[in-house]
């Protein structure tokens, strides 16, 4: 698809709608979608958590050596936005008598592609039992590439991994970005996704939205400026009030690692496809997954064919 073409079906509605669609359909209750021929989750499933054994994270590598052009980027950095969090009282007053008509990954208002020469690697660290480790390849690989890319992290992966976060916050490749503050799907009536019960009302999907956000700039001393929910799952209601609460809900164009369930060639396959304005999905909690082999495998090639790089901050 030209890239022209794209653009204009941005926005409403993304061009994976029908996968969307597809996904929602026939992954609601999926484990942890698998690599059959239903499309895979994009996300990972608290449930599917218990099935590896958790642990604190291994410590960080040293980023001692920088490059040049991280240097410079890090000086380019913008002075950090204050936080300002509309009150929860007010946010619930708004938003209470909405009826959502939309649930699934690419609702209304949620922002899918850019509109940018460049592609954008989105990778998630979603926390619990199970997901709080870091995988330390893939962040190496992206390092020595030299390639940027966005981290969506969860307030119980950074709890667990207090230098570690810290690190990758004060790290010019990187830029962090809001996951929620307990993984939940982002509902204001319970709906679900992957039999994960999704917040029960606005009130908790304001806590969901706010709690990160405010525990982010108290640790970092930066307001993140995006967000995805635990699942990747919104209502419109919901897309609508993460906006209200000054970020940007982000989803993706494409499924780099089905919540880091895929083999390494076909982590390859799927991220070889990026093209300018795409969103990667990936993550980078799960190191026994083949994900940073997957990546090590086709970034080379994808830099080799001229694909740019950037964080979200960069291109939205
Ligand atoms: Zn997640």
């Amino acid at each position: 698809m030209g890239d022209s073409k794209r653009r204009a079906l941005a926005g409403r509605r993304s061009v994976l709608l029908g996968m969307a669609g597809l996904a929602t359909a026939v992954l609601a209750g999926c484990a942890d979608g698998g690599t059959g021929t239903v499309p895979p989750a994009p996300e990972q499933d608290v449930a599917a958590d218990h099935r590896r054994p958790s642990g604190p994270a291994t410590p960080p590598p040293s980023i001692a050596a920088k490059s040049s052009e991280q240097v410079a980027a890090a000086r380019a950095q913008p002075t950090p936005r204050p936080l300002v969090l509309p009150n929860k009282g007010t946010v619930v007053a708004e938003f209470a008598g909405r009826k959502p008509q939309e649930w699934g990954l690419h609702v209304t208002g949620v922002v899918n592609d850019a509109p940018s020469k460049q592609a954008a690697l989105t990778f998630d660290a979603c926390g619990g039992p199970g997901g709080s480790d870091c995988d330390h390849e893939l962040l190496r690989t992206l390092r020595r590439l030299n390639v940027p890319a966005t981290l969506f992290v969860n307030s119980r992966w950074i709890r667990t991994n207090q230098a570690l976060s810290a690190e990758l916050a004060a790290d010019p490749l990187f830029e962090l970005a809001n996951h929620g503050t307990s993984h939940l799907p982002l509902s204001v009536n319970g709906r679900s996704a992957y039999g994960i019960v999704g917040t029960a009302n606005v009130s908790a999907a304001y806590d969901e939205l706010a709690g990160n956000q405010q525990s982010m700039y108290d640790t970092f001393g930066k307001t993140p400026r995006f967000f995805r929910p635990g699942t990747a799952f919104y209502d419109d209601v919901t897309a609508a009030m993460t906006r209200r609460l000054g970020m940007l809900p982000v989803n993706f164009t494409i499924n780099g690692d089905g919540g880091a369930t895929f083999p390494a060639a076909t982590v390859a396959t799927e991220v070889g496809r990026v093209r300018p304005g795409d969103i990667v999905i990936s993550h980078f909690n799960r190191p026994a997954g083949a994900t940073a082999e997957g990546y090590a495998r086709i970034l080379p090639r994808l830099l080799d064919k001229g694909i740019s790089f950037a964080r979200l901050g960069d291109v939205l």
